[in-house]
């Protein structure tokens, strides 16, 4: 296209939205009208609809579905013109981690001839565990210092805050060394630790350096001293490539070519949950939302008559529902120099607004910098609201998205939301039907047009 072509079609756009959003104060910037036709709802629509599709089996971390979804990302970026930012020029930033995973089938405890009911290993070792004999319980007081040399039963109460599971985490940590060669641990059914446990079926991830952690086993609470049998199985150990895809446009200004913007969104999800019925975790808004933003907004930095002048990274994420792994593990291993990384503008949820909140987007951490504001002055010219959410532009979530990783290196991070915690949040029901599709093409707009001065170099966030 010709500049002046695209300065046509420019106008056009600009005439249209003029019409849909009378009293929008508009071309305050020039927002190339390529950019903002690539973002279109028929490519967002078979985007996330491929993604969160049920072949994708839920892009669990580690999983073949995972990968090929990481290899469709990589190839979308090559498609729109992208440079590979990973090894050798690839799209891919390879990481290999170990996984641990257990079968439940072999594992027994019984109390004077009589079965006790499990809920599952917490942990194990590579070796599995037979016993026959006394079991010493403990109460919270006595168990700091005694040396052991057998299996000990403690009793973990509710968790009523996040310090409690990490006391009851340093607590196993010192048993172990005091000698406790197997450590049960009684609970209420529903207890948090339940649904932590193999019996859940999800693998145990060991990004480091691997460890047998020991065997921790739980069971019903109300057991008391007797004649234990006790059977655990063994912990099956393997290793998984996984993967972070990068990619970038490089500045078109030779000074500020030396800064990125990095455009990120998580592509994993949580796999599959229980054995009957739908049990396919889509994760269509969480997150193949996200991704297709990411995907939408290369093709839109990318078809620029001009180019962006600092450069823009587009990054998706492998393990965040496993804790933010692959963001933790890029911050820790970063491509482009941190110091050099103006913002992150982080990607999560969008497709489903709240009632009324169509065509609107929050951030998170609203007031951690003045980046939400400026972005919002940007995507105000293509009508799109980036508000700062009553309730969810706090500190929490925040916290708890991949953006974090990046603020706690001091990158100015935040992660951008048009959805709702609904509640098909992390279960077989979050599938791309209930997507609004155009809402998506909309927001996506919008981060465009909210992202662009930044990536122009015509504003820079700063702390607040
Ligand atoms: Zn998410």
């Amino acid at each position: 296209m010709t500049r002046q072509e695209n300065r046509l079609q420019l106008g056009f756009v600009l005439g249209c939205l003029a019409i849909m959003f009378p009293g929008t104060a508009i071309a305050q910037q020039d927002i190339p009208a390529a950019s903002i036709a690539v973002i279109n709802e028929s490519i967002v629509t078979s985007t996330v609809s491929f993604l969160a599709s049920d072949e994708m089996r839920g892009r669990d971390t580690p999983s073949p579905e995972l990968t090929i979804a990481s290899s469709y990302v990589a190839a979308r970026f090559l498609g729109a013109g992208l440079k590979g930012l990973g090894e050798d020029g690839s799209f891919y930033q390879n990481n290999e981690i170990t996984v641990s995973q257990v079968s439940d089938g072999a594992l027994r405890v019984k109390r004077d001839g009589v079965a006790i009911t499990t809920y599952g290993l917490l942990s194990a070792s590579d070796e599995s565990f037979d016993y026959q004999g006394e079991v010493k319980m403990l109460t919270a007081e006595n168990s700091n210092d005694e040396k052991f040399d057998g299996p000990v039963c403690i009793v973990a109460e509710k968790f009523k805050s996040r310090r409690d599971q990490s006391n009851l985490m340093r607590r196993l940590a010192r048993l172990r060394e005091n000698g406790a060669t197997a450590i049960i641990v009684q609970v209420e059914p529903d207890h948090r630790l339940v649904g932590m446990a193999s019996s859940s079926g999800a693998p145990r991830m060991q990004t480091g350096r691997e460890s047998s952690s020991g065997h921790v086993v739980l069971i019903e609470k109300g057991v008391v001293e007797g004649d234990y049998e006790i059977s655990l199985p063994r912990q099956m150990t393997s290793t998984a490539i996984v993967r972070n895809v990068i990619g970038m446009i490089p500045g078109s200004d030779p000074e500020l070519a030396k800064e990125a913007i990095i455009i990120s969104a998580h592509l994993d999800h949580v796999g599959i949950k229980g054995n009957v019925g739908d049990v396919i975790c889509n994760g269509a808004d969480d997150n193949a939302s996200g991704v297709t933003a990411v995907l939408s907004l290369a093709d839109a930095f990318a078809v620029m008559p001009q180019g962006p002048k600092r450069t823009v990274i587009f990054m998706t994420f492998w393990g965040e529902e496993k804790g933010l792994l692959g963001s933790r593990y890029y911050v820790s291993n970063p491509i482009w120099p941190l110091e050099k990384t103006v913002a992150n503008v982080n990607i999560e949820m969008i497709g489903r607004p709240e009632a009324g909140a169509s065509g609107k987007c929050w951030s998170t951490g609203w007031d951690e910098s003045d980046m939400s504001e400026l972005m919002s002055v940007g995507a105000k010219e293509v009508g799109v609201l980036i508000f700062q959410h009553p309730q969810f532009s706090g500190d929490m979530l925040y916290r708890s998205s991949d953006n974090y990783p990046f603020a706690q290196k001091g990158v100015i991070a935040h992660s951008f939301s048009a959805g709702s915690l609904h509640e098909d949040y992390h279960m077989p029901g979050d599938e791309s039907q209930k997507l609004d599709f155009r809402h998506m093409t909309k927001v996506i707009q919008g981060l465009f047009a909210g992202t662009l001065p930044m990536a122009n170099g015509e504003v820079t966030p700063k702390k607040k």
